[in-house]
């Protein structure tokens, strides 16, 4: 099998090497504070019929570092499936993957991109997901890894990237600023950038998890609902698809449902207006909160061909949902983890009972229980003696 990359904006391709992370003709119209333009995808030459999709990856098996990434549990929840009498209701847990989130899946890929091209050093910008799993996979693959976030990203996740063992430089600023800040570092000692929609290989790494929905399916879903900030799982779930109908593999690319926080909305803006305007996001869900997301063209793109759909849901529905989703399947997602099933709550009556929806559940809560903190009751007492517990328990109403 052969693969090249090719730009999305103009078809033209290209040999896939290290330096090469956008078109070097198309990139050039960008302007500041824009998506990118001409990003590039891998697309595949293949002489021999009998290969299967889950070989279509553009770094041979041996160069995977060895840890565990992906082939996350596609969840039945019973008690959601009655309750809004939808039998094909799933969920793809990929708070299953080795360092808590979906991110698993492109540094994974990266992580092989660089071990095949003798590469030891990733610089990258997060708003701490991406980096704590670029850390983890980092630490099993034997890479230096130096990871610019924001200083107020969750406490747990900037631990989680010091305990692998990664350079953690916080920035005064958002992600954005993080973003451009890791660009100029990786220029100046040459390290690859992994920075999520930049890197071709993120979006590569990340479409795995339509072959592992389609494989556990058996057929394509109906609807996939996609928690979305820069809109680089987007454009991988998107890309997954494509991969199998174009290859003859599946028949259908599924409807799916981009789904953002209100006030950081800049592709569902784009979706109504067609144009991208900068926009001072605020969310509790920190994973989808960007201003200019990284993916947006690209994303827009796929959503107009392919009938996709773009909602959004206030943070307090993100946090109802996720308090709904831990009571009612013993699954407890971040606030950016639980914000596919917030769009699905928004959506469900609009859509056929027996249509096969899956939900896609990016991250861990463990990784930020503050925000989950805000609507349970947390214990503000201790006791020491049975007795006590009356005054705590209704023990006649038990
Ligand atoms: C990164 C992330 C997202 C959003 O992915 P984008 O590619 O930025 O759209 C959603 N949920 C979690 C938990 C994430 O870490």
């Amino acid at each position: 099998m052969e693969y090249r990359y090719r730009c999305i904006e103009c078809n033209k391709t290209y040999d896939i090497t290290p330096d090469l992370m956008l078109c070097p003709v198309c990139s050039q119209r960008k302007k500041a504070d824009e998506p990118l333009i001409g990003i590039l995808e891998v697309q595949y030459f293949i002489r021999d019929k009998s290969f299967s999709y889950d070989k279509f990856l553009p770094v041979e098996k041996e160069f995977f570092p060895k840890i565990p990434v992906g082939d996350t549990p596609l969840w039945e929840p019973e008690n959601l499936r009655k309750k809004f009498n939808m039998p094909n209701f799933f969920i793809k847990d990929d708070s299953a993957n080795p360092t808590g989130s979906f991110k698993d899946r492109a540094s994974y890929m990266v992580a092989a991109f660089a071990i095949k091209h003798n590469i030891s050093d990733i610089t990258l910008a997060s708003t701490g997901n991406a980096g704590s799993s670029m850390a983890g996979i980092g630490a099993a693959a034997g890479l230096n890894i130096t990871l610019f976030l924001p200083k107020n990203a969750p406490r747990a996740k900037i631990v989680q990237a010091l305990q692998y063992g990664a350079r953690v430089i916080p920035v005064d600023g958002n992600y954005d600023a993080a973003y451009k800040l890791s660009l100029q570092y990786s220029k100046i000692n040459g390290s690859l950038n992994r920075n999520t929609a930049y890197n071709p290989m993120t979006i590569e790494g990340k479409k795995t998890v339509s072959f592992e929905i389609f494989t556990q399916l058996k057929k394509t879903p109906d609807y996939i609902f996609v928690p979305t900030g820069d809109g680089c799982i987007l454009s991988g779930v998107y890309k997954g698809f494509k991969d199998l109908v174009r290859y003859g593999f599946a028949d259908k690319i599924p409807i799916i449902y981009c789904v953002q926080a209100e006030k950081s909305d800049a592709i569902s803006q784009a979706f109504k207006t067609g144009k991208f305007q900068k926009i001072a996001s605020e969310t509790i869900a920190d994973s989808i909160s960007v201003d200019v997301p990284g993916s947006g063209y690209h994303a827009l793109k796929q959503l107009k061909k392919y009938s996709g759909r773009c909602i959004t849901v206030e943070d307090r529905e993100i946090l109802e949902a996720q308090k709904q989703l831990s009571e009612t399947t013993g699954l407890f997602a971040e606030p950016a983890g639980a914000t596919a099933f917030a769009g699905f709550l928004k959506e469900k009556d609009n859509l056929e009972k027996k249509a096969a929806v899956v939900i896609l559940c990016t991250g861990s809560g463990l990784k930020d229980t503050a925000s989950a903190q805000q609507i349970i009751q947390y214990p503000d007492y201790a006791i020491k003696n049975i007795d006590e517990i009356e005054k705590i328990i209704d023990l006649d109403n038990k």
